[in-house]
């Protein structure tokens, strides 16, 4: 697990197993506020060891930014924590995460170890404050990769946690395209330090005019339709390269055959893009995919 210290009392993580996915820490002088969970047990509980362990506090607050398993399926690593979401992000975990964790363990034992622990604290509208040591955290709705989407400004460093509304190549898992670029464009607008992409690197302040730019529609419709995505290959992959630069793969398949309907099967790896994923969006009821 990569890990970072983003501003002061402000943690990054990235997981080196799952799909580049990243999660988040405030640390206050008593408590600490997780955000979002990583996918899989041994990175969540790496992540509790480091925070109660090294840093020598508890985790008493965890933000799932949506509720795809490789950002909410970790609650139940820090005991005793009120998860925080979106009412949407409750209502489906409560619809449709049961079904899919049942699924998950079929396809890896490892997810025996997991037991959903639903949001306690949820808000619909407006934005919800939670004030940790120093810091402020300011959640607000971004929808657009889920419906159930909401990021976490920590406000006097000016960093947000994004969750999957912003990408580095935007992804529309079970959200809506339009809302999607409306959330992108707002976060482009906010005068950010940092943005935390819910997968893939760090967005610095340099960097986030390019990264919050809109994408050619075409290539965000071919993107939320893996199957008309291999279909025009070639013209993803060109677009790919031409926007992130052909160092930085997207789509690549690290468990080609694992076939878990709770994951999404195209993690973010470095490396030349050989092929295109499996039309898994198109799947029904594919309700965990992340990111
Ligand atoms: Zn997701």
């Amino acid at each position: 697990m990569q890990r970072e210290r983003v501003s002061e009392n402000v943690y990054w993580f990235q997981s080196d197993v799952y799909a580049q996915v990243t999660a988040g820490a405030v640390i206050g002088s008593q408590w600490a506020v997780m955000i979002d969970t990583l996918a899989l047990p041994d990175e969540s509980l790496e992540i509790r060891h480091f925070i109660e362990g090294q840093l020598g506090v508890p985790v008493r607050y965890v933000i799932n930014t949506h509720f795809h398993a490789d950002h909410a399926w970790g609650n139940c690593f820090f005991p005793g924590a009120t998860v925080i979401a979106s009412t949407a992000c409750r209502d489906e975990l409560q619809t449709q995460g049961a079904a899919s964790l049942e699924a998950a363990r079929h396809q890896n034992p490892i997810y025996k170890q997991v037991k959903l622990v639903y949001p306690h604290i949820t808000f619909s509208e407006g934005s919800l404050t939670l004030r940790v040591g120093k810091k402020t955290l300011n959640l607000f709705a971004t929808p657009g990769h889920s419906h159930d989407g909401i990021s976490v400004l920590v406000e006097e460093d000016r960093v947000l946690f994004a969750g999957d509304v912003f990408l580095p190549l935007p992804y529309v898992v079970g959200g809506d395209l339009d809302d999607m670029n409306a959330s992108i464009k707002k976060i482009g607008k906010m005068g950010l330090e940092n943005i935390i992409q819910g997968h893939g690197d760090i967005v610095l302040r340099g960097e986030i005019d390019d990264a919050a730019q809109s994408l050619p529609r075409d290539l965000i419709k071919a993107l939320v339709s893996p199957a008309q995505c291999m279909r025009r290959h070639d013209h993803v992959v060109h677009c790919q390269q031409r926007i992130i630069g052909s160092d930085r793969l997207l789509f690549e398949d690290i468990q080609p055959r694992a076939g878990n309907p709770s994951f999404h099967q195209r993690p973010l790896q470095r490396g030349p893009i050989d092929h295109l994923p499996p039309p898994h969006v198109d799947q029904q009821r594919a309700p965990l995919h992340g990111p």
